[in-house]
């Protein structure tokens, strides 16, 4: 039997890739984007950006199909060099279907001030689950990026990484973009009204409620 070939996996990803691209939160080769694939005889697969690719260049075939073990299924090009970070989120998240990770412009403002974004719109309590933590900083490729990302990422689904920029993790390819998206908007504001005297942070009982609603729709109501 010929091996799948996932292909309208594939071009889900791609399209994300040029969405990225349009919307200016990547450029040349930076940030990658992944999904997990359907258990392929008991074991997990996940298909993943290449390492190096300029994005004008990709195509559905340049797309990496990984094992748990990072090992390429088929003969194709080396994984993105941040697949540890994305294998570790889908090992750490079973409710993750897609990690989308960028260095987009004010993420990576807040994210080399090592600026924590506090809850201060409530969309973003919906949507990304709380505050944006700002990951230990870890040499990029490395498990230790990855450990880190992974801690800080916690239940919630972005997290920026130390001196380098985001990560967003979702269910869904499309909730993934939408909070790559939302992050950078949420970082946008939050640095800006730093500028103007300081962003207000949530009342208390907001934050509480919308991550109630962020908890039921996630399907992690009762996890703590
Ligand atoms: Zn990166």
């Amino acid at each position: 039997m010929p091996a799948p070939d996932y292909l309208p996996e594939r071009e889900s990803v791609i399209a994300a890739v040029r969405d990225l691209d349009r919307k200016g939160l990547v450029s040349g080769s930076s940030g990658n984007v992944s999904i997990r694939l359907p258990v392929e005889g008991g074991e997990e697969r996940y298909l993943i950006t290449p390492a190096g690719v300029v994005y004008d260049e990709l195509d559905e075939a340049g797309l990496v199909v990984v094992d748990e073990e990072l090992e390429p299924v088929g003969a194709e090009l080396v994984p993105s060099t941040e697949s540890l970070l994305h294998l570790a989120i889908y090992k750490a998240r079973p409710d993750v279907g897609a990690v989308v990770h960028t260095h987009s412009l004010y993420a990576s403002i807040a994210a080399v001030t090592s600026t924590q974004i506090p809850p201060v719109v409530d969309e973003m309590v919906v949507y990304v689950g709380g505050p944006i933590e700002v990951a230990e900083y870890g040499f990029p490729g490395t498990a230790e990026l990855a450990k880190a990302g992974v801690e800080s990422l916690g239940d919630r689904r972005a997290v920026l990484l130390r001196s380098h920029g985001m990560c967003a993790a979702a269910p869904t390819l499309q909730e993934a973009m939408r909070v790559a998206v939302l992050v950078e908007r949420v970082a946008q504001i939050y640095v800006q009204a730093e500028m103007m005297g300081g962003a207000l942070e949530l009342p208390d009982y907001a934050v509480e409620a919308e991550r109630q609603v962020y908890l039921m729709r996630s399907g992690l109501a009762g996890s703590e």
